[in-house]
């Protein structure tokens, strides 16, 4: 790798996925400029972009996989120390007699865990990482307006908190390469969409987010416990929470002050006839989401709802993600992607991690550069259309899923035969895409070859032990010799029930 001279990268965005990538950058001995439209987050006056406060999310390996490779020995250590290990799902749910249940569902037969991490302490570590670099700079309340890829410069609007009602000043900065990590509403990938020929694709789901909280038992709110509860916690601090809906679902995500961060999904016309009737939110809670209302104390689910913003899902498909050596968009910018997988971040993180891979087997010149960020294209462009289709895919799994038969069924047989029969390799597609770092378009492959695999598996074992049965039943005096039964007739029957449960199973 030759060094023409010291590359200036901006990074715009101070996110999780703009921080990580700055700390890549500095340790790589580049000039790093980072810029955020908001103020610090290290100040708890300033509210992240969407959410009223910090929101929990799961941290899993492709996100630790990418602290790892970070360059700061440091970094993976004060981040895994202030997260908690989720090792599970737990279903909340109610028995025929009306009693509430919860049932504990591990998430991997090898014990693997997701850790649940405070968004907004995960950017404050990164934060305070940064400021540790002599070639990094922060600047906050500094807004991207304009970047122009061939002339390689960018506009920014500045406005500070102090400048009131003032007109914001503009400043122009020049930049060999700049990293957007601006989020789903990127204005890198806008600037970059009139150089690039970008095709792109958004997609709002029919489904509204709120957050909601759940305190922790020793505050005077909490009235309720679930059996599971522990040290502070209203209910098992070692799991994501789930209470299952038919068209909706509730989930509560432990946070270190021993409260939950939960969020509602639920269709827009639900969020609708809510916000219109706000005394009908606490029995819309009872009936499908039975227990959460009482731990979240009845008496304040209303406030909630009515006080938090109610935010739309939006998954975002495009492609290139990159101009020549000068522009990359990574993590949501790039892919934005429904929650239900709890990958958007960690795919984000990831993004940094395989970009500098491809960086470091090229030189560092315009020409290697164009080169590298071509190789990161021809790969990651798969991987992150194949995380936006699965995260679509599992929230059914874990509204409906979770409950449903076939699909336990399934699970219990992928986890046996990976557990009991390694050499298979067999594995159940959330242990791929949440505890390996397996490229995201490989897990989609592995998943439908290893469910052709069982198909067939269960097929050969119905079809061997349906013969038997027949030839036992066909002997001079068995059954069917005896009442005269048309043995084909009979096995048709009980194929076509068999594959109607077989079907179930793999979907
Ligand atoms: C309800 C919910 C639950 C989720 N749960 C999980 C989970 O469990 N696990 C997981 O991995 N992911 C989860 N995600 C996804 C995760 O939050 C995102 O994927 C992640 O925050 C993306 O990080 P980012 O840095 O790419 O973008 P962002 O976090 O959106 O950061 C973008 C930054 O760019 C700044 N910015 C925007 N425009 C400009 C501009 N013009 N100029 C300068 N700066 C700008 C913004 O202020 C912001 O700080 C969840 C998302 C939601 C909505």
């Amino acid at each position: 790798m030759t060094d023409e001279k010291r590359v200036k990268c901006l990074i715009v965005g101070a996110g999780p996925v703009g921080a990580l990538a700055a700390l890549y950058a500095a340790k790589r001995g580049w000039d790093v400029e980072v810029y955020e439209l908001r103020g610090d987050l290290r100040n708890a006056s300033t509210t992240p972009l969407n959410f009223t406060r910090s929101i929990n999310l799961a941290l899993s390996e492709r996100g630790i996989n990418a602290l790892r490779y970070s360059g700061s020995d440091s970094l993976l250590d004060a981040v895994v120390a202030d997260t908690i290990p989720m090792y599970g799902r737990m279903i909340h749910s109610q028995d025929s007699r009306g009693a509430l249940t919860e049932t504990a569902q591990p998430y991997d037969v090898h014990g693997q865990f997701q850790r649940a991490i405070d968004r907004a302490n995960l950017n404050k570590t990164f934060l305070s990482e940064l400021e540790k670099l002599p070639n990094v700079k922060v600047l906050f309340h500094h807004k991207l307006t304009g970047a122009d890829f061939r002339l390689h410069k960018a506009w920014f609007e500045r406005r500070l908190p102090s400048d009131g009602d003032k007109r914001p000043g503009e400043i122009e900065v020049d930049f060999d390469v700049i990293f957007g990590c601006d989020g789903a509403h990127s204005s890198v990938r806008y600037h970059m969409m009139k150089y690039a020929r970008m095709n792109y694709e958004q997609t709002y789901i029919d489904t509204l987010w709120c957050e909601f909280n759940i305190p922790a038992v020793s505050s005077t709110h909490t009235i309720s416990t679930t059996p599971s509860a522990r040290d502070g916690f209203a209910t098992s601090p070692n799991h994501l929470h789930i209470w299952p809906g038919r068209d909706s679902m509730f989930i509560a995500i432990p946070s270190t002050d021993s409260s939950f961060t939960c969020t509602l999904f639920a269709p827009a016309a639900t969020f609708a006839k809510l916000e219109q009737r706000p005394h009908d939110i606490e029995p819309f809670f009872q009936a499908h989401f039975p227990g959460a209302a009482d731990l979240i104390g009845p008496g304040s689910i209303t406030e909630q709802f009515t006080k938090a913003p109610h935010l739309p899902l939006i998954s975002i498909k495009c492609s290139p993600h990159h101009y020549t050596s000068t522009g990359i968009i990574l993590g949501d910018a790039a892919h934005a992607m429904v929650p239900f997988y709890g990958q958007g971040m960690n795919a984000g993180l990831e993004d940094v991690r395989v970009l500098f891979q491809h960086l470091d087997r090229h030189a560092s010149t315009p020409s290697g550069r164009a080169a590298a960020l071509d190789a990161y294209n021809a790969e990651r462009v798969a991987d992150a259309h194949a995380i936006n289709d699965l995260a679509y895919g599992n929230y059914w799994e874990m509204h409906a899923g979770v409950q449903s038969t076939p699909y336990l069924v399934r699970k219990k047989l992928e986890e046996f035969l990976s557990d009991k029969l390694p050499a298979l390799g067999f594995a159940t597609q959330y242990r791929r895409v949440s505890f390996t770092n397996q490229r995201y378009s490989e897990v989609v492959e592995a998943v439908a070859a290893q469910r052709k695999v069982l198909v067939s598996g269960l097929w050969s074992s119905v079809a061997v032990a349906g013969i038997a049965w027949a030839v036992w039943l066909s002997r001079p005096g068995g059954l069917f010799a005896r009442n005269r039964i048309n043995v084909f007739s009979e096995l048709r029957g009980v194929a076509h029930n068999i594959a109607d449960a077989v079907r179930g199973i793999l979907r």
